[in-house]
């Protein structure tokens, strides 16, 4: 890509959630612009001056004067393995363009929105409970976060601190924060992966009410083999996938 095309940005801090699970804030330019849900791509310099490309969703909000970012380290990932070595102070760079679709304006008017995500494909989904839109247009907004071990709930003290943010406290009833856990066994959170909780009724039972056709706007991000039979089993149930001409009630986002 030619220098023209992206910009430079400096790591301002760093967060550790896991060994393999880390957030990362960079400098923004101002011009730099973007719809909650959307992603960027990040480049990163090699020793030889070569530069590894990889999107990235946003986790900051669109108004935020940084860009945040939430990563897992893949081993041996060609990308992940230079980027959990950079420090604040390090360069990262940053795409001029945004990218992708998974944004609430895909959808028409609906009650609830389910935010469905596994590991990192939560990210979009903070940036997106950070646009007060959201709340406005939603009676209900239920993010479901699907982890395996019970460490990795990255962002859950901030998803709680809602209800006490002098901004979005007055809308805070309003969210389900549903945590899912696969491999641990924790008391108090639902255990086992979205598809087959949906498929028992237990992740609706526990939510409270039931994915309505008419009501439910639904995203879901992360992996991919989830994003597939989660999307087939809404199918199943009548909802149909959101398309620029045809509105529905589903809109995905694979990460690999
Ligand atoms: C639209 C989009 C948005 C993305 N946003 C994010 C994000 O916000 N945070 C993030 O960490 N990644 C995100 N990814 C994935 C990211 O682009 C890279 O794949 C990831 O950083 C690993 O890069 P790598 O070169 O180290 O390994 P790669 O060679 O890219 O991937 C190697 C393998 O690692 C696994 N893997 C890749 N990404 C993940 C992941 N996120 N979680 C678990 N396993 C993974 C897969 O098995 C993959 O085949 C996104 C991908 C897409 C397509």
């Amino acid at each position: 890509m030619s220098a023209d095309k992206y910009t430079e940005e400096t790591i301002t801090s760093l967060t550790k959630w896991a060994d393999n699970l880390f957030s990362f804030r960079t400098t923004r330019q101002p011009a730099y612009r973007f719809i909650a849900g959307q992603f960027a791509r990040l480049g990163v310099r090699g020793l030889e001056g070569d530069i590894v490309w990889r999107p990235y969703s946003m986790v900051s909000a669109t108004y935020d004067e940084f860009l945040e970012f939430y990563s897992i380290i893949v081993p041996d990932g060609l990308f992940t393995q230079r980027l959990a070595k950079l420090k604040v102070g390090d360069t990262v760079l940053v795409d001029k363009t945004n990218y992708g679709f998974l944004t609430t304006d895909r959808f028409e008017s609906g009650k609830d929105l389910w935010l469905l995500s596994t590991g990192t494909g939560l990210a979009p989904f903070i940036s997106i409970l950070y646009d007060f839109k959201t709340w406005e247009d939603y009676e209900h907004i239920v993010l479901v976060h699907s982890v395996r071990h019970r460490h990795e709930f990255a962002y859950e003290q901030l998803i709680g601190e809602f209800k006490d943010h002098e901004h979005f406290a007055p809308f805070a009833h309003k969210l389900i924060y549903q945590q899912l856990v696969s491999r641990d066994h924790v008391d108090n959170i639902l255990h086992g992966r979205i598809t087959t909780l949906l498929e028992s009724g237990d992740l609706e039972r526990a939510v409270g009410f039931t994915i309505d056709k008419e009501r439910a706007r639904i995203m879901i991000c992360g992996n991919p083999a989830m994003v597939a039979d989660t999307r087939k089993l809404l199918i199943a149930r009548g909802l149909t996938m959101t398309r620029s001409a045809k509105p529905g009630n589903i809109a995905v986002e694979n990460y690999w």
